[in-house]
C-alpha cells in the first residue's frame, strides 16, 4: 500500500483493526479549567492508555497491518520513549519479534521501561546515530521492518482513532488542543475530526524549547531545530527533512499553534495533580499549560488531549512539591 492521502476511511479501518489492542480512554470535564476559562473544558485522558500514551494506537495499527513475510522477520525501532514502549507492547501482544536499538547513553529506567513491555533492547555506540546504523543493518541484512514514530501511513491512521473516539464522547466539541512533536497525533486527529466537521478548530501545542513542527510551518518547509532539554521530553526531536505526511497535513489542517514555556508546563503538571488528581508527563500537559497561561483563549467548547503519563515519579514529586526544576541544569 503506497497511497499518499490518509482519509477517514483509513482511520475507521484502523479503529476496527486495533479494537482489541487498545482501550477506549475516558473523557472527564474539568470543573477547575472550565471555571477559569468560562467555557466547558473536557480532558481526554489518554495517559490511561495501555503503555501510558496514545502511541500504542499507531504502533498496534502498523503491526497488525504487516503482511505475513514482515511478521516473520519482526520490527525494529530507535525510540527510547513512548513510541518504543508502544511498539514493544504491540509486538509482544501480536507474537512478533521487536528490537529497540539505543545508545549507551540512555538511562537505565528508560531501558527497563522498554524491556518491561517485552522488546529486545540492543545497546549500540554512543549516540542516536550509532543506534540508527544498527537499525539500518537489521532492515537490510535481517529483513526487519522499521516502524518510525510518526511519519508513517499506518501510524498516523492509528493515532487518528483517538479523534474518532473523542468526537463520539464529546459530539458537540468545537475546538481540540493537541500536543505536537512530529505531528503524527495531530495529523490523524485532524483528519478524523475535520472529515466530520471542518468547523472544529484544531489547535497544536508544543514547548518553546525546540518545537520542530512549529518552526517548519513558519518556514513553510521542514527545518532542523536544536534539540533542547525540556520537561516535555516526548515532544523533542525533528520532523524529518524528507517528511512524507505529517508536515503537509499539519499545513492543511492546523488552525492555531501555541508554544508554552517550561514554567507553564510545570504549572500544568501541578494543576493536573492538585486540581484534577492526575499524574501526567510534561508532554501530556501542554494543552492544560496553554489554557492556564491564558495563551489559549477560546469561547468554544474545548477538548484537551492529555497524551501521556510516563514521567519519572521522582521528578514528578519534585515538581508538584513546588520545586523550580530546570531540566537544562539536571
Ligand atoms: C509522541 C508524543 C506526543 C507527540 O506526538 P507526535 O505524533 O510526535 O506529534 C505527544 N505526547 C506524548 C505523551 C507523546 O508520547
Amino acid at each position: 500500500m503506497n497511497r499518499s492521502r490518509i482519509t477517514i476511511a483509513d482511520i475507521e479501518q484502523a479503529r476496527e483493526r486495533i479494537s482489541t489492542a487498545v482501550v477506549q480512554t475516558p473523557v472527564v470535564q474539568s470543573a477547575a479549567l472550565s471555571e477559569l476559562n468560562g467555557v466547558c473544558v473536557n480532558l481526554k485522558l489518554e495517559h490511561l492508555q495501555t503503555t501510558g500514551s496514545f502511541k500504542l494506537r499507531g504502533a498496534s495499527n502498523a503491526i497488525l497491518n504487516l503482511d505475513s513475510e514482515q511478521r516473520k522477520y519482526g520490527v525494529v525501532g530507535v525510540s527510547t520513549g513512548n513510541h518504543g514502549r508502544g511498539l514493544a507492547y504491540a509486538a509482544s501482544q501480536a507474537g512478533i519479534r521487536c528490537i529497540i536499538c539505543m545508545s549507551s547513553l540512555v538511562p537505565q529506567n528508560k531501558i527497563d521501561g522498554i524491556k518491561s513491555h517485552g522488546a529486545e533492547v540492543r545497546i549500540v555506540g554512543q549516540s542516536q546515530d550509532d543506534a540508527q546504523i544498527e537499525v539500518d543493518r537489521l532492515v537490510s541484512e535481517e529483513n526487519m521492518t522499521m516502524l518510525p514514530p510518526f511519519d508513517h501511513f499506518d501510524i498516523i491512521s492509528g493515532q487518528g482513532t483517538l479523534g474518532l473516539e473523542l468526537l463520539e464522547q464529546v459530539p458537540n466539541v468545537e475546538a481540540v488542543a493537541v500536543p505536537v512533536s512530529g505531528g503524527g497525533l495531530i495529523s490523524g486527529v485532524a483528519v478524523a475530526i475535520k472529515a466530520q466537521n471542518p468547523a472544529i478548530r484544531v489547535i497544536g501545542v508544543s514547548m518553546e524549547r525546540g518545537a520542530a513542527m512549529h518552526a517548519s510551518l513558519k518556514a513553510k518547509h521542514p527545518v532542523l531545530v536544536e534539540e533542547l532539554p525540556t520537561l516535555a521530553d516526548s515532544l523533542g526531536g525533528g520532523i524529518g527533512l524528507d517528511n512524507q505526511y505529517t508536515f503537509a497535513i499539519a499545513q492543511d489542517l492546523i488552525d492555531e499553534f501555541i508554544l508554552v514555556s517550561e514554567d507553564e508546563i510545570a504549572q500544568a503538571i501541578r494543576h493536573a495533580y492538585w486540581k484534577e488528581r492526575l499524574i501526567i508527563e510534561g508532554s501530556g500537559s501542554v494543552g492544560i499549560a496553554a489554557l492556564l497561561s491564558g495563551k489559549l483563549q477560546t469561547s468554544k467548547l474545548l477538548a484537551v488531549i492529555v497524551s501521556g503519563g510516563n514521567i519519572d515519579l521522582n521528578l514528578h514529586y519534585r515538581i508538584i512539591s513546588g520545586e523550580n526544576v530546570d531540566v537544562a541544569n539536571e
